[in-house]
């Protein structure tokens, strides 16, 4: 049998525990299967387990596995999370219902032709570089606020902040920071917290988490 349903009601608990602790409403947080990498069989399992929402990194792999998925189950909502090539808009547009990691003008503009050649908005999210590394994807925190008008202007439906903060740091004081200029910019959005950090970043306010190890292996199922 498989352990997928077992894995999936582990992760949920500890969102919904970690959530009561900050005195949040857990049903507040929606947790993403970040699915990069999995076959459309382990993505199977786990839609069956009564999973919704999933992300992908790569448009190429979510063009071959997704479009049959989504036939087979069209309440599922897909999310993009990694790097998103502006030439590969178009496709975006057309598939995802959530863009986590939009981080620059040029992709704005050309998110928004899409959007409007397709008739189809996603649901945005601004990606921070906030621990400010070189090689991070995101924008600068100091730009953010500029980006984020660009994108309002740009008719782009705007929800919320996402930021994967340094490795091997304490992840805390980046998403109290992603917190506070969300609050700031008056989003209500906050996509933090992967499987190693879910409970933190709930803790300080995510509402989306993010979430493939501890959801698709064996090993990592103990959280
Ligand atoms: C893969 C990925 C995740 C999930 O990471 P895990 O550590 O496996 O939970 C979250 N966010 C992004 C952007 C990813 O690419």
């Amino acid at each position: 049998m498989s352990e997928a349903p077992i894995r999936l009601n582990s992760v949920i608990c500890s969102i919904a525990t970690a959530a009561r602790e900050a005195r949040r409403d857990p049903s507040s947080v929606t947790l993403v299967a970040a699915s990069k990498g999995r076959t459309a069989q382990e993505i199977e399992e786990l839609i069956a387990a009564g999973q919704k929402d999933f992300g992908e990194s790569r448009i190429q792999e979510a063009l071959a596995k997704w479009p049959r998925l989504i036939a087979r189950h069209p309440r599922v909502r897909l999310h993009f999370l990694g790097r998103l090539q502006s030439n590969k808009a178009g496709e975006a547009v057309k598939l995802f219902d959530v863009i986590h990691s939009v981080d620059r003008r040029s992709l704005v503009d050309a998110l928004a032709a899409a959007a409007r050649k397709s008739g189809r908005s996603p649901t945005i999210y601004v990606q921070v570089n906030i621990g400010e590394e070189e090689q991070k994807g995101g924008v600068a925190i100091a730009a953010m606020p500029a980006l984020l008008d660009e994108a309002r202007a740009a008719s782009l439906s705007v929800e919320g902040l996402m930021a994967i903060p340094p490795q091997g740091l304490e992840p805390s004081p980046y998403f109290a920071l992603l917190a506070k200029l969300a609050r700031r910019c008056g989003l209500k959005g906050l996509s933090m917290g992967m499987s190693g950090d879910h409970r933190e970043a709930v803790m300080l306010g995510a509402t989306m988490v993010r979430i493939g190890s501890a959801l698709f292996e064996e090993e990592a199922a103990q959280i």
